[in-house]
């Protein structure tokens, strides 16, 4: 039996926890072939051989996406090695919430140079690939990680937000310009997601906050959204999911 995703390249970044390495491991179930970016060379690796044990097809490639030469050389070895990437899952992120009064600019910044420069990093090495992948196959996938943040005010999640927001209303715009050329474009929007990303949170009340809403709110899974990924990758051609919001039923 022939596999949906059968003969499809996915790149994958932020695949070495949480949403990233949960798509990684559904799309390349579903017959991808699959390129795992992240910093973490040792997390990639043993994804590589989990999905290699289900009889899938994965590549590492670690890199850090704020880094456009690292990014590029990568692009060429998906052209090299993998023929080009028809799936672009682009996203890799990071959330520090903070009082904007706190100047934290440090977390600013670390939040911007990877959920937008990054982001754009990965866009520019490998839209050329997309669009001619569109050409030859008549389709090929763009979906960006963007965040419910992007729509709802979160106190003291000022600067995510607003990086999120790029995601969600670039996505709109290049789906326009794109969709012509048979790359769907979509931006995922999840509410809250048990992964890693609150691990790195370092503000006081954002933590707590964060663990109060356990006890009302079951938190989604990176399998939920795995689900979704592979939803929006396997709809014929002529379907272009633009944004889907997807929440744990109890967040408000
Ligand atoms: P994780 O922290 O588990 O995953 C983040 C991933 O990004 C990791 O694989 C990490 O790998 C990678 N990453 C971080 N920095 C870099 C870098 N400089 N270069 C390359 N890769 C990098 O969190 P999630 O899975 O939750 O996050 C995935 C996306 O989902 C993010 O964009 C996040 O904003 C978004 N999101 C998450 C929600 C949630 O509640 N969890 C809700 C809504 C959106 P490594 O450290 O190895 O580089």
């Amino acid at each position: 039996d022939s596999q949906p995703l059968e003969g499809r390249v996915a790149v994958i970044t932020g695949a070495s926890s949480g949403i990233g390495e949960a798509s990684a491991e559904r799309l390349a179930g579903l017959g991808a072939t699959v390129a795992l970016l992240a910093r973490r060379a040792d997390r990639l690796d043993s994804l590589v051989e989990r999905i290699a044990k289900s009889d899938g097809s994965a590549v590492a490639m670690a890199v850090d996406v704020t880094d456009a030469g690292a990014v590029r050389a990568v692009a060429d070895r998906v052209a090299g090695e993998l023929g080009g990437a028809d799936l672009l899952f682009n996203n890799a992120g990071v959330m520090l919430p903070a009082p904007i009064e706190e100047l934290r600019t440090d977390q600013w910044q670390e939040q911007i140079d990877l959920n937008v420069t990054g982001l754009m990093n990965v866009i520019g090495a490998f839209v050329p690939q997309l669009v001619e992948a569109g050409a030859e196959h008549g389709v090929a996938d763009l979906i960006n990680t963007a965040s419910i943040a992007a729509e709802n005010i979160f106190p003291n999640f000022a600067v995510y937000s607003a990086t999120k927001a790029y995601v969600t209303h670039l996505s709109r715009h290049l789906r326009v310009e794109l969709g012509p050329k048979k790359v769907r474009v979509a931006a995922i929007e999840p509410g809250i997601v048990g992964t890693e990303l609150q691990n790195h949170v370092t503000d006081e009340g954002a933590l707590q906050w964060l663990e109060g809403s356990k006890k009302t709110i079951e938190w989604l899974t990176p399998e939920d959204i795995a689900e979704v990924i592979a939803f929006i990758a396997t709809l014929p051609p002529r379907v272009n999911l633009q944004q889907v919001t997807i929440m744990p039923t109890a967040q408000a």
